[in-house]
């Protein structure tokens, strides 16, 4: 930035686009002020695979050395759900640090937003106002005002841009003309936890050893399985048809429609994922990455808000952690201002964002495959080395960020 005072950027919602985007605008010189509608700022959720795209970018902003219990797995391993057979192998570790140059990790993402919170707390440039919801935007002559509302008072807050980090059923999204809302994918996600020293985490481990991610794979579902604080626990994320009305985690559901999937795994696999109760399950919600993201007089959506994904590629919050640092890096380097900024970020961000959900359809299709599909699949993927494997990866986790 040039001589002049520090611009002020709003932020609405601090989950991990929320923070990133707070961290990175803030080291780039500009003050920020981020607004959480909980009284907490805490996330939801159990597990995150954090692939090196992303971690390149939290280790730049110092938070991979505030993240405590992560765990670099040894391998991303693909199993047949009913034969148990070793389908693939991708290699990660010291692998993927030398391939990619950033780690690949798996984290708790309570502890991950501790470490972004951490970090934006002690930035002299941010100021974090929780229990605060951004109920609506007016634009002005230079800039973009924001309605924050706190304890039935409302107060305005003027800043230079509104990054829109509110998430999938995001209020702000409307603010964009022509923005598209979110829909339900038809899927569900359960989510279990599992002491790894408890009978079903010792049974599982001969299975899903505490030291990789394995995704087992049948038609009616996948099951991955990971290792969260340093191997102490596991965590259980399934994806079935299905949907449910609830927009948070939700405990009290009948899990028959899990248990009827789960009958296409061995059996000793089946028993295992039902030992792992209780599970929470979401309804997987997504919103069409081709809708608007921005509007030139100062309005971003990052991540979830603006393209929310199946996580069949597990890239949703690592794509909303890039959205965060390219339009940071935009806004302080684009000489011709901010609308021109805004509109270099949608046109970077949108063919990456498409290939990432096409790369998620891909997985869905082939790892759901039943029949002569499955056995396609099986046999193309048992005839690469893991090298190979791992350089179909190099787009993805091999990005590096403008600038
Ligand atoms: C089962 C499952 C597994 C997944 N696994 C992975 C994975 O392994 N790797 C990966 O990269 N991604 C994964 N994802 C995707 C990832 O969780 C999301 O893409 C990511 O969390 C989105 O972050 P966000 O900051 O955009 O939104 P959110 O995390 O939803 O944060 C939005 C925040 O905004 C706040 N808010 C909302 N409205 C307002 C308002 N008006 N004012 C102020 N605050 C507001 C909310 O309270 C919330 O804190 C997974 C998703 C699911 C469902």
């Amino acid at each position: 930035m040039d001589g002049s005072p520090p611009r002020t950027i709003l932020v609405a919602g601090a989950g991990i686009g929320g923070l990133t985007a707070a961290l990175a605008f803030a080291v780039h010189g500009f003050r920020v002020e981020i607004f959480e509608r909980a009284e907490r700022f805490e996330a939801i959720g159990a597990g995150i695979q954090l692939s090196p795209n992303a971690t390149r970018i939290l280790r730049r902003l110092g938070v991979l050395d505030a993240l405590s219990g992560a765990v670099a797995p040894e391998a991303v391993v693909l199993r047949d759900g009913a034969s148990l057979k070793q389908l693939a192998r991708v290699p990660l570790g010291e692998a993927a640090e030398t391939r990619w140059e950033a780690p690949y990790l798996v984290a708790h993402r309570a502890d991950l937003h501790a470490a972004l919170l951490a970090r934006a707390s002690e930035h002299p440039g941010i100021r974090l106002h929780p229990g605060t919801t951004v109920a609506g935007i007016s634009f002005e002559n230079d800039g973009v005002a924001a309605t924050a509302e706190r304890d039935g008072r409302q107060e305005k807050a003027a800043g230079a841009l509104l990054v829109a980090a509110d998430g999938v059923w995001s209020g702000l999204r409307q603010f964009v003309k022509s923005s598209r809302d979110s829909r339900s994918t038809g899927t569900m996600a359960w989510r279990a936890l599992v002491e790894t020293e408890s009978p079903a985490g010792r049974a599982l481990a001969p299975l899903a050893p505490p030291d990789q991610v394995t995704a087992f794979l049948s038609p009616a579902l996948h099951l991955v399985v990971y290792p969260l604080r340093g191997g102490t626990v596991l965590n259980l994320v399934a994806l079935t048809k299905g949907e449910a009305g609830a927009g948070s985690w939700a405990s009290a559901i009948d899990t028959g429609p899990l248990e009827r999937a789960m009958r296409g795994f061995a059996l000793s696999l089946a028993n295992l994922a039902k030992a792992a109760k209780p599970w929470t399950a979401w309804p997987i919600h997504a919103v069409d990455p081709d809708g608007p993201w921005t509007d030139p007089r100062g309005l971003a959506l990052v991540g979830d808000a603006a393209h929310a994904m199946t996580p069949f590629a597990a890239q949703g919050a690592a794509m909303a952690i890039e959205d965060a640092w390219v339009l940071a890096v935009l806004a302080a380097g684009s000489p011709d201002g901010l609308p021109s900024a805004l509109a270099r970020y949608e046109a970077i961000r949108r063919p990456r964002i498409r290939r990432v959900v096409r790369r998620g359809a891909f997985n869905h299709f082939t790892w759901h495959a039943s029949g002569p599909v499955a056995l396609a699949r099986n046999l193309v993927l048992s005839a690469r080395s893991p090298g190979r494997l791992a350089a179909d990866f190099d787009w993805l986790y091999g990005w590096r960020p403008e600038g």
